[in-house]
């Protein structure tokens, strides 16, 4: 168990002072599990399930001997609907326009001459963890050692099929790629030119420079979001060169219907969720781009398939008598790694089970099971043919 289901006094001290916080308040927070403690490898840490005084969700206090580090959460980022308005009225002149991609917030931290890997929410992940040090490991070390490990933080989006998270798949990483779109010095985010200089010195990959526009240029932004649409890309964040303001982001079409259609297949979780947001989306888009007609319609089609066509599917294999879950690969070296991660994704309640695993290119490929509480709701409407809602 890694849980620290009492923390001691110190810890509780450690967090107050690290983020300068009263005594009584964090003991309030770790009272109603606002703030949890874990450990992993032997490290010790605390996390923020959610923001608290300007420090996001996801914020880390790792405690040393006689030291602690503070590792910032990764901030929110603001959603364009209509980028005409937005663009020249958030930015100030130039804009940086950087690929938006589809997988997990990771933050990577040398800490004691190890890496480790943060998710969005706040944990070191084993998997992520383990995965990266051995792809990118001695490639990392060297970045942060060079930049100073105690006040610098990598942050990336880890891509491709192979993980427990979030699976979207990108040829450049068909299974597992970390690709680095910040990195923070003293909590503060690099501008995007010397960022991309760092990570390049070092042999790593960051997300794609897309453009670097007038704030004005809205044609030649439409011109990009066009061009990843029809490749099915997910979308793109727009910063400014040199970080003066926050970043925006903005995501295609096809993400947004393609959202809908993958949460629909479990539409009493992700699809009930992803929906509203989606839909509110394409309203704007639609405005702005003025559909009618035949493309509205088309638009309309496209919508309604996305909802009905994986949802009636599950409905279907349910009354068919077959079960229905979410089924995923993950790779690793050693057969403690997979039972790690299970464990892992046990404690924050998630319910996995192990299907099987093989072999492959002297690596473990495990195939995990995610049981899903759409099938047990719609087991039930079928039985007895009420609404759950109203
Ligand atoms: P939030 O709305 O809180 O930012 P979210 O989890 O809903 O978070 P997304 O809609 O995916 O997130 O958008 C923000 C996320 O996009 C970032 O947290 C990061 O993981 C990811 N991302 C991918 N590419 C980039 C990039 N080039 N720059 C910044 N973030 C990126
Ligand atoms: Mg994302």
């Amino acid at each position: 168990m890694t849980w620290i289901h009492s923390p001691e006094p110190w810890m509780l001290d450690t967090v107050a002072e690290a983020l300068g916080l009263q005594r009584e308040r964090v003991e309030h927070l770790s009272r109603h599990r606002t703030l949890r403690f874990r450990m992993y490898r032997g490290l010790f840490y605390a996390l923020l399930r959610r923001e608290v005084a300007d420090y996001p969700e996801g914020t880390v206090v790792v405690f040393g001997r006689g030291w602690w580090r503070l590792v910032k959460g990764y901030p929110s980022i603001k959603r364009m609907v209509l980028p005409s308005v937005a663009l020249p009225r958030h930015f100030l002149d130039k804009i940086i326009v950087e690929e938006k991609m589809n997988g997990y917030n990771v933050r990577v931290v040398l800490i004691d001459g190890r890496l480790y890997a943060i998710t969005r929410g706040g944990y070191i992940c084993p998997y992520t963890t383990r995965r990266i040090e051995r792809l990118y490991g001695e490639k990392l070390k060297t970045l942060l050692e060079e930049l100073g490990p105690e006040d610098h933080v990598v942050a990336g989006e880890v891509v491709g099929l192979r993980n427990p998270y979030t699976r979207y798949y990108y040829p450049e990483a068909p299974h597992f790629g970390y690709f680095v779109f910040d990195i923070f010095r003293g909590g503060q985010p690099l501008p995007p030119g010397e960022r991309n200089a760092a990570v390049e010195k070092h042999g790593l990959s960051h997300v794609r420079l897309l453009a670097v526009l007038d704030k004005t240029d809205v044609e030649g932004f439409k011109k990009i979001i066009e061009a990843l649409n029809r490749e099915g890309r997910e979308g793109v964040v727009v910063k400014d060169p040199e970080y003066r303001v926050p970043p925006l982001k903005y995501t295609t079409s096809h993400t947004n219907i393609g959202d809908i259609r993958y949460g629909m297949r479990f539409f009493m979780e992700e699809g009930r969720s992803f929906l509203f947001s989606r839909i509110l989306r394409e309203i704007f888009r639609a405005h702005e781009e003025g559909l009618e007609g035949h493309r509205l319609l088309q638009l309309a089609t496209e919508l309604g398939m996305a909802i009905f066509e994986p949802s009636l599917e599950t409905v279907r294999k349910i009354a068919a008598g077959d079960l229905v879950y979410e089924e995923f690969e993950i790779e690793a070296d050693t057969r403690e790694e997979i039972d790690e991660l299970l464990e892992h994704l046990a404690e924050l309640g998630v319910d996995v089970v192990l299907a099987g695993v093989r072999e492959e290119d002297g690596k473990l490929v495990a195939t995990l099971r995610k049981m899903k509480d759409t099938a047990v709701q719609v087991r039930k409407i079928l039985e007895t043919g009420i609404s759950p809602m109203d």
